[in-house]
């Protein structure tokens, strides 16, 4: 009995680990980590609010001083 794609994909879908910050499913990205119960994100969040909070800390030492 042939499998149909959306069987196949619905399958897939509900076993596949997604990122709980974009959203995006285990193999859309390169990885996936994994924190406490169902929380995930992927590499491309975190390098996303790496680069974020960088830009704060840079931000606020930059404001810090004049304050
Ligand atoms: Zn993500």
């Amino acid at each position: 009995m042939p499998e149909s794609a959306v069987d196949r994909l619905r399958g897939t879908t509900r076993s596949l680990k997604q990122c709980s910050f974009c959203e995006k499913t285990q193999d859309r990205v390169r990885r996936l980590f994994s924190g406490i119960r169902d929380a995930f994100i992927c590499d491309e969040c975190i390098t996303y609010y790496y680069n974020a909070m960088a830009e704060l800390d840079r931000a606020e030492a930059a404001g810090g001083d004049k304050r």
